[in-house]
Order: C-alpha cells, then structure tokens, then sequence
C-alpha cells in the first residue's frame, strides 16, 4: 500500500510516479522515496549531513575550500613581497639623509 492516494490526482496530466525511487548518496548511504525520477544522486543524505550527526564537517563538493586557501596562500606571497620592496625603499631613504 503505498503512502499516497493514487485515485486522488487526475489522469494523464502528472509525470510518471516512481514510488520506490531510489536515493544514492556520496556517502554511501541509500534510502527508498517517492519522485518523478527512478534514480536520484545526491551530495548529502540525514546520515551524513553535521546537523544530524553532530560533527564538524567540510561539505566540499566544488574545491571551494582548495580554491579558498591557494588565493589565501598567493594574497599572503604577495604582501610578503610588498612588505619587502617597502623596506628597500625605506633603506635607500634612510641611505639619502631622509
Ligand atoms: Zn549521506
């Protein structure tokens, strides 16, 4: 028996019902739904997701962490660069009697 009324929504105007559509997560986790689709991917499930399981977790799907610390990594090279051109600077400054 499923958990929806099947006689309760008119015919031919509803996509095909997949009552036991299945749900793969990328943390391995399956579980059976209701969709218009037979097979559903998906990044994150209750098993997996830190609300539900109470720990810390970076969700990285798109390397934004990765891509986060190389422009972190290049921004800190450069001030370092600049900082040392500034202290060249202030020598030959302090070098000409300024
Ligand atoms: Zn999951």
């Amino acid at each position: 028996m499923p958990w929806y009324n099947a006689e309760a929504v008119k015919t031919k105007i509803h996509p095909k019902w997949y009552p036991e559509a299945r749900v793969h997560c990328a943390c391995g986790n399956t579980f059976v739904t209701g969709s218009t689709l037979p097979e559903i991917a998906v990044e994150i499930c209750a098993a997996c997701h830190p609300l539900f399981t109470g720990q810390q977790k970076l969700v990285d799907t798109a390397g934004r962490v990765d891509k986060f610390n190389q422009r972190s990594a290049a921004a800190k090279q450069k001030q370092e660069e600049a900082a040392a051109r500034k202290a060249v600077r202030e020598a030959k400054k302090a070098a000409a009697g300024f």
